[in-house]
């Protein structure tokens, strides 16, 4: 295991403000960009590691948890060691956890996880499964390189406006789309649900219940994750694919494990976003430093901020975030 802080490095935060990042740590108001390139995310989050000097072990696997006996805290399995603690977040959210499978042949396909580099991809033709953000996001990397592409979709979730970015496309990617659009080498295709790829002569054959689409290039499977949770699913009592969490995202089965992130569901109200879910980070915050006797007051300012949703009733119907 490498332990990096304190030992992480002082310098080179570029034109990152310290003391700003003190004051509010939003990456957008420090690099005073709206979408920051994935170096920028690197570098902000190595700058709030250091000022705050977190405690990171980098490069370790969890490969299981277990509760030890009356809710005394938590053995933690890493590679070459455990480690123990009182409480646990989980927090590995969803990307490192493709669903590889959705239907018989998806195999053939490449996972829009697996894909490191859009410009290494090779071929002028693409078909990509799935037209939520991942699609879309492949999409519009794929019409930007000159590629044409193909989007099938088993709703044609592009048509739904809502205000709620967890059941329609957020505004930067429908702006996304209006560029490709306007290069004329963008097809939707709604009200498609795929039920099958397979190999044939010179390429891929992708099959919904009445049609069939044939591509030269593997196809792209944009159709989504499994939850994390999964890992440990034994410790949370599951319902309709949802694990159950108390008012503070705490197992209703397990004491002291939480839960932060896109796997944070309350009834209809899915948290699956960054926007939405750090929000609750307070909440969890705040029902540790009750257990441990620590005066949660410091915590009103999250409360200030918009950023401690701990009633869930302005979210019943719409969400309002
Ligand atoms: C194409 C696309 C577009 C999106 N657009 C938006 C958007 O515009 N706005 C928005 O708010 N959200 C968006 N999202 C969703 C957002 O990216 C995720 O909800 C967010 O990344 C989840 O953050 P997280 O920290 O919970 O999990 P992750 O970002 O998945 O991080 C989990 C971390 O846990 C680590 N980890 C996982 N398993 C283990 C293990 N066993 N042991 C040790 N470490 C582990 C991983 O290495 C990783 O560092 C988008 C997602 C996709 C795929």
């Amino acid at each position: 295991m490498h332990f990096i802080t304190p030992s992480f490095p002082s310098h080179g935060f570029g034109l990152l403000d310290l003391n700003a990042i003190a004051r509010k740590t939003s990456p957008a108001i420090n690099f005073q960009r709206e979408h920051l390139t994935g170096n920028q995310y690197a570098e902000y989050l190595e700058a709030v590691a250091y000022y705050f000097e977190l405690p990171i072990y980098t490069n370790v696997e969890v490969q299981n948890i277990e509760p030890l006996s009356q809710g005394q805290g938590f053995v933690v399995y890493v590679p070459d060691g455990i480690l123990k603690t009182q409480f646990l977040i989980w927090a590995a959210g969803e990307f490192q956890y493709p669903n590889l499978t959705p239907f018989p042949g998806a195999d053939l396909s490449l996972h829009n996880s697996q894909i490191a580099s859009w410009a290494h991809l090779e071929g002028d033709e693409f078909i990509i499964i799935g037209g939520y953000e991942s699609g879309m996001d492949a999409g519009s990397n794929l019409v930007g390189l000159g590629k044409r592409v193909k989007v099938l979709d088993r709703t044609g979730i592009w048509a739904e406006l809502d205000t709620d970015p967890s059941i329609s496309l957020s505004p930067y990617t429908l702006q996304r789309m209006d560029f490709c659009y306007s290069t004329g080498r963008l097809e939707l295709i709604g009200n498609t649900a795929i039920k099958e790829v397979k190999a044939v002569p010179g390429g891929y054959a992708v099959y919904s219940e009445y049609n069939k689409w044939v591509s030269a290039t593997q196809p792209i499977l944009c159709t989504g994750f499994e939850s994390s949770l999964k890992q440990i699913a034994h410790l949370f009592n599951w319902s309709e694919g949802y694990a159950g969490l108390t008012q503070e995202d705490e197992s209703t089965i397990t004491p002291g494990l939480f839960v932060v992130g896109p796997s944070v569901r309350h009834s209809n109200v899915i948290f699956c976003f960054i926007y939405k879910f750090r929000q609750r980070f307070a909440v969890v915050a705040n029902a540790i430093a009750q257990r441990l006797g620590i005066d949660p007051t410091p915590l009103e300012v999250y409360r200030q901020e918009g950023m401690f949703l701990d009633d869930l009733s302005c979210c019943d119907d719409d969400c309002l975030c």
